[in-house]
């Protein structure tokens, strides 16, 4: 296989937020699988395969361009790879998938809750509600359906009787996703022991995903007024310091434009995972 130094440099950064997964608490094992979409190819974890062990050749690819059983690899892909997959065919705007068994968002799986907007930041996922798909044996075509029908417009859920998924922009933004959604479900499941919890209206939760779009530090040339970045809200924060993010531009073909594949170099590159798991 000819690999280009941004694909190499993909499935480092994988590998990386697998480890970083691990370490942080967040997962544990090989209980989760993480993707990303290169170009018309879907990058993935191999099934069961320690995350200590892996080196970039052993991520393995598969074609976005059909629904067929076959990779590019020497390990069989993770065997999470139906909705992996489901969900990066699903949106262009998608561009990484992150799945886990953190320990919130499964306990709360396991009462199979949806969880409500108890907190402004569920606005981050795209509505109002957190949804919990329907349970589907693991590694299932069944188990994507689901889960497709639990995102409808939204960039997670839980996974009845077995943890969460998250897609974002880029692998960043979906690890970023990850961690908050563990963060509500922790929030969530500590403030149902409370007799009482106020759930915040619709139209506040509008006002948020509204606000979302201008959220952030800005480069001082940015002026106030400029909502650019609009159709974020579903895939993580600050939108001006990151500036592949809010862009929903594609070059007609539903493949993300060169200019923001340049994009992604730079942060893939460029960025560490400094994320805060709720329980450290
Ligand atoms: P894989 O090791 O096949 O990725 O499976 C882990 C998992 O989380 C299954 O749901
Ligand atoms: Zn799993």
């Amino acid at each position: 296989m000819n690999i280009s130094e941004d694909h190499w440099q993909l499935r480092e950064k994988i590998i990386e937020l697998c480890l970083w997964m691990n370490s942080s608490g967040l997962n544990q094992g090989t209980s989760g699988n993480i993707s990303a979409r290169y170009e018309n190819t879907m990058l993935i974890t191999p099934s069961g395969v320690p995350y200590e062990q892996l080196k970039p050749q052993d991520i393995v690819s598969m074609s976005l361009d059909h629904n067929r059983y076959e990779w590019d690899g020497a390990y069989v892909p993770s065997s999470e790879w139906h909705f992996h997959r489901a969900i990066l065919q699903s949106n262009p705007d998608f561009g990484a998938v992150v799945h886990t068994h953190s320990t919130y968002a499964t306990v709360l799986s396991m009462a199979r809750i949806k969880i409500p907007a108890c907190h402004y930041m569920i606005a981050a996922f795209g509505g109002n509600t957190i949804r919990c798909s329907k349970y589907a044996t693991f590694g299932t075509p069944k188990l994507s359906k689901n889960i497709l029908k639990a995102m409808k417009k939204r960039s997670g859920c839980l996974m009845a009787n077995h943890g969460m998924v998250v897609a974002g922009k880029n692998l960043d933004k979906a690890m970023w996703g990850a961690v908050e959604l563990e963060t509500i479900s922790k929030q969530y499941y500590l403030a149902s022991q409370l007799d009482k919890m106020v759930v915040l209206s619709d139209d506040e939760i509008e006002r948020v995903i509204a606000k979302f779009a201008n959220y952030g530090p800005r480069d001082k040339c940015d002026s106030p007024d400029d909502t650019n970045s609009q159709g974020n809200n579903a895939q993580g924060l600050n939108p001006k310091t990151n500036h592949a993010a809010g862009s929903n531009s594609t070059n007609g073909t539903g493949n993300p434009s060169p200019s923001n594949q340049d994009r992604q170099k730079y942060e893939y590159k460029n960025a560490t995972p400094n994320i805060k798991l709720p329980n450290s």
